[in-house]
């Protein structure tokens, strides 16, 4: 029997579908996106060994240690022009803007949105613009099943097994540094 690599011209089916990299507005630049999602998923969570994790009520570490919770959205759009598929972090007060949005055009799906800092500081307030027109977004970008992959994010691997299809892993990547550190919104390539 002869020993014989499968060459491909492809990669396997589905491949890259599960990669998305989690990030939240930069301090300088801006982060625009297009919305894949149809509505928001968000929960009250803690800021905990440096990094966010879901608030699990009553047998909640961060809880029982007196940590302050406070709540976290998340969306999940394409960054415009290099098409990145990214989970967009986004505070309770862009929460109600774009609840605002939803209850008016019924999706964010298609949604053109900026985020930007004005302060430029880290934590300064968030400003969002969305587009008032909605894009085309193909309908086979569909949205990844967002509580399986926030549980993944999170660590919660007993609870996501739970939740969450065995058959797909994910392959996230959360971004913890600013997109942009010169100023300007990256370029894409
Ligand atoms: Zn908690």
């Amino acid at each position: 029997m002869r020993h014989e690599v499968q060459w491909q011209n492809c990669p396997r089916e589905d491949a890259g579908e599960h990669a998305w990299t989690v990030v939240g507005t930069p301090p300088r630049g801006r982060l625009s996106v297009v919305c894949i999602s149809h509505n928001l998923t968000g929960a009250m969570v803690h800021f905990w060994n440096n990094r966010t994790i879901g608030c699990l009520g009553e047998q909640c570490d961060p809880c029982s240690k007196g940590r302050a919770k406070f709540w976290e959205g998340y969306l999940a759009a394409l960054r415009d022009g290099t098409l990145d598929r990214l989970i967009v972090r986004i505070t309770e007060k862009i929460g109600g803007q774009i609840n605002q949005f939803l209850k008016d055009r019924k999706t964010i799906r298609g949604a053109r949105m900026q985020f930007d800092r004005p302060s430029r500081s880290p934590n300064g307030r968030i400003r969002l613009i969305i587009d008032d027109g909605l894009a085309d977004v193909p309908e086979k970008i569909t949205e990844p099943p967002m509580r399986p992959l926030l549980l993944h994010i999170w660590r919660f691997t007993n609870l996501a097994t739970v939740e969450q299809d065995p058959q797909k892993r994910f392959d996230v990547q959360e971004v913890l540094v600013p997109v942009s550190t010169n100023g300007h919104a990256r370029k894409p390539k």
